[in-house]
């Protein structure tokens, strides 16, 4: 460990975010500067010869590495407590990346049975062609992971806590699992970011992202990154994103980087305004179960507690009289936006049944738990009072 990282490892959530890994070219610029740049230049044919033997550590083409990309990768790095980083173009390209990295034909994966849409799609569209079997198991039930543990089990993959309904996965537990063979626990920590939880600590080998979320905090770029030990991440990985290319810009990156400086505040400020909202509609008569984990009748809140050092943004909750009532509540919003994205300083509001997990049919929902009166908000900064009102109006 070089000594800006050993000096950034002792630093809080706040100064990581604003100060870890600050690169400056010659004309000291104070905010880091955007390299748009595809490739680098070489002073010598020997130079050049040198960076590809990896004898020189240098820049050579932006599909490798990027100096704004790599600030990001480090500052990031250094907010999960792990030794490297690789970005990539998206969230979806971070774990297509852990998957084609670590799995090989004849693997197992035990995946949970909550993770977003996307990536189910991904493993049983994508990645299952590939002669990898795949199992799913209930997200908080660390017994039926166990149970669900093969010889052949090469990669264990989770969310906590899960979207929509914040189950929270026994990080600690898992990690054991996959160490009692030669398994990986990979962990999409997109929900808490590092500002909330951090997986490695915990014993995770690998943390995906998708930046796009609340990295970015503000919804406008398309981001993830994967992070873990630098044999992993910092070799293995890197390797596959130099072969196959699924690579973040060096705007996006900025943009994150940017997004990282205030990550801690903005996520203290979206749990306490989504505990406001969570305690308020448990207490609405036309709301039946709601679910976040900073509410104490939260089945798991004491581990909740114990693995992070917050609730988060995502809230949902159960309409008592169903589909009709969730979309008059969606439709009479004012100021909430109607949108799937989640992690924006702007509130949103969606029905998952008809959107997110919809095309994951009637019968893969009902085993979720994804009824047609739940409704999620990804609450975001704006005041309480205002959001309140908001959904006040449309619950009647
Ligand atoms: C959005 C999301 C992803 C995918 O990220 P993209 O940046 O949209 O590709 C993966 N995991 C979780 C938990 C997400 O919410």
């Amino acid at each position: 460990m070089s000594d800006d990282k050993a000096k950034s490892a002792r630093w809080g959530v706040s100064t990581q975010g604003i100060r870890a890994h600050a690169v400056q070219s010659e004309f000291a610029e104070h905010s880091p500067a955007i390299f748009a740049t595809s490739s680098f230049t070489f002073d010598s044919a020997e130079q050049a010869a040198a960076a590809f033997d990896e004898r020189e550590d240098r820049y050579i083409y932006s599909r490798f590495d990027n100096p704004t990309v790599h600030a990001f990768e480090q500052r990031l790095a250094a907010l999960e407590g792990a030794e490297s980083g690789v970005a990539t173009a998206s969230g979806m390209a971070a774990i297509l990346s852990v998957c084609q990295t670590f799995l090989k034909q004849g693997d197992h994966v035990v995946a949970a049975s909550g993770l977003f849409g996307s990536t189910i799609g991904l493993l049983n569209n994508y990645v299952a062609k590939f002669g990898i079997e795949i199992s799913y198991v209930a997200p908080a039930d660390t017994a039926a992971w166990a149970t669900a543990m093969q010889p052949n089990t090469r990669l264990l993959l989770c969310e906590s806590p899960t979207n929509p309904l914040t189950e929270i996965v026994d990080i600690a537990a898992l990690a054991d699992l996959a160490h009692a063979q030669d398994a990986l626990l990979v962990v999409d920590n997109c929900f808490c970011t590092p500002a909330l939880q951090r997986p490695i600590e915990m014993g995770a080998d690998i943390v995906v992202h998708s930046a796009t979320k609340f990295l970015d905090g503000q919804g406008r770029c398309i981001g993830g990154a994967v992070l873990g030990n630098a044999d992993l991440v910092g070799k293995q990985v890197y390797a596959y994103m130099r072969s196959a290319g699924p690579c973040m810009s060096p705007f996006n990156a900025w943009v994150f980087l940017k997004g990282l400086e205030t990550l801690e505040l903005r996520m203290q400020a979206h749990a306490q305004r989504a505990l406001q909202i969570a305690q308020w509609l448990q207490a609405h008569a036309a709301v039946g179960r709601v679910f976040y984990t900073g509410l104490e009748s939260h089945p798991q809140h004491a581990l909740a507690c114990k693995q992070q050092s917050g609730h988060g943004a995502i809230v949902a909750f159960e309409l008592r009289a169903g589909q009709e009532a969730a979309f008059a509540l969606i439709n009479a919003c004012e100021l909430v936006s109607i949108t799937a994205n989640l992690g924006d300083a702007r509130t949103t509001i969606t029905h998952p049944a008809t959107t997110t997990h919809h095309r994951i049919g009637p019968q893969a929902r009902a085993r979720a738990g994804i009824g047609d009166g739940l409704v999620r908000l990804s609450v975001g900064l704006e005041n309480v009072e205002d959001l309140i009102a908001d959904l006040e109006r449309g619950l009647g």
